[in-house]
């Protein structure tokens, strides 16, 4: 087994890094332009600076690496990427000033490895690409996978606040870094406190009804089957609803007992980067994470999690609760 933990200091650095890059191209999102993939989802500068932007972190702090991104350059080289091209390059520019337009490209593309080695790391430069551009919440999600497991995960959550009474809605200025290893622990610092240590996190023993949080776009889960947990377990109101994988950070931390992600569709699979470094923070933190079956996430079928269906993460005290309300509601 790889030794996790210069792996974590380097994945802290190069997120780190990457959200304050991202950051400002959130700020500039109405004058930056952007793209269509072939799926009908949005992608921004944001999501190609930042895949080239930790590549090539990767790249001079461990040499060779296998990389699993959810971005590849190719729309990059077509005329119709040109504007998109021009702006990532600037983006990526701004911490390695000389980079060419080549090299950003095979920056991005070095993230291209397909989910078979025995090891090798995944990426969602951004996760949650309808929150950031809406100006909400989003997440930079690195994490290492050796032998089916999830050993190392970073996840950098540029606009979540460390005061649990601030709305999701409200972006922070400053935004938290979360990152564990496997038996680690869970940790939360700044993203500029990355050379000092973090604050460990845990989540949540509360005695009051489930708090829940789920995904604002509905697309992403039943959010109809969702209040219907929450009324079987004897909860009340809405589930807080955030965009991206900072959900597993809101469970991990105590604020939320549970994140519900229940499938809209029979033949929907979940992609590994959308999931591998929540969960580990989640899990470090003391949290259960399984599918809506009680499986748990199987990191061993290449990019998808193929084997599962949907996800539970949630604290000790809710999850075997939830999966009996949801085998209770769609037996
Ligand atoms: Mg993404």
């Amino acid at each position: 087994m790889t030794d996790a933990a210069p792996l974590l200091a380097t994945a802290r650095t190069a997120v780190a890094e990457a959200m304050g890059v991202a950051r400002m191209i959130q700020g500039r999102i109405k004058e930056t332009p952007g793209l269509v993939k072939s799926d009908r989802s949005p992608v921004t500068v944001a999501d190609f600076a930042v895949q080239a932007l930790i590549c090539l972190r990767l790249r001079a702090t461990l040499g060779e690496f296998l990389l699993v991104g959810e971005e590849s350059a190719d729309v990059l080289r077509s005329e119709a990427g040109a504007a998109v091209r021009e702006a990532v390059v600037a983006a990526v520019r701004m911490v390695w000033s000389e980079i060419s337009p080549d090299q950003v490209l095979a920056a991005i593309d070095s993230g291209a490895h397909d989910a078979t080695a025995p090891a090798y790391w995944t990426l969602d430069p951004i996760d949650g690409t309808k929150g950031f551009l809406r100006g909400g919440q989003y997440a930079i999600s690195l994490a290492f996978i050796e032998d089916a497991e999830v050993t190392a995960g970073v996840m950098g959550c540029p606009n979540l606040s460390p005061d649990f009474d601030r709305s999701f809605a409200d972006p922070d200025p400053f935004g938290l870094l979360y990152y564990a290893s496997r038996g680690g622990g869970a940790w939360a610092s700044a993203p500029d406190g990355v050379a000092s240590g973090g604050t460990e996190v845990r989540c949540g023993t509360s005695e009051g009804p489930v708090r829940v949080c789920e995904s604002i776009e509905s697309g992403h889960s039943k959010q109809d089957t969702t209040a219907r947990v929450i009324a079987a377990l004897g909860g009340a109101g809405t589930p807080a609803r955030l965009d991206s994988q900072c959900k597993y950070a809101v469970v991990a931390r105590g604020q939320a007992d549970a994140y519900l992600r229940l499938p809209t569709r029979a033949d929907y699979v979940e992609n590994i980067w959308d999931h591998a470094a929540g969960m580990l923070v989640a899990a470090e933190a003391g949290a259960e994470i399984t599918d809506i079956d009680g499986r748990p996430l199987d990191f061993s079928c290449g990019k998808g999690l193929s084997r599962n269906r949907g996800i539970i993460c949630a604290s000790p005290r809710f999850h075997a609760r939830i999966l009996e309300a949801i085998r209770a509601i769609n037996p």
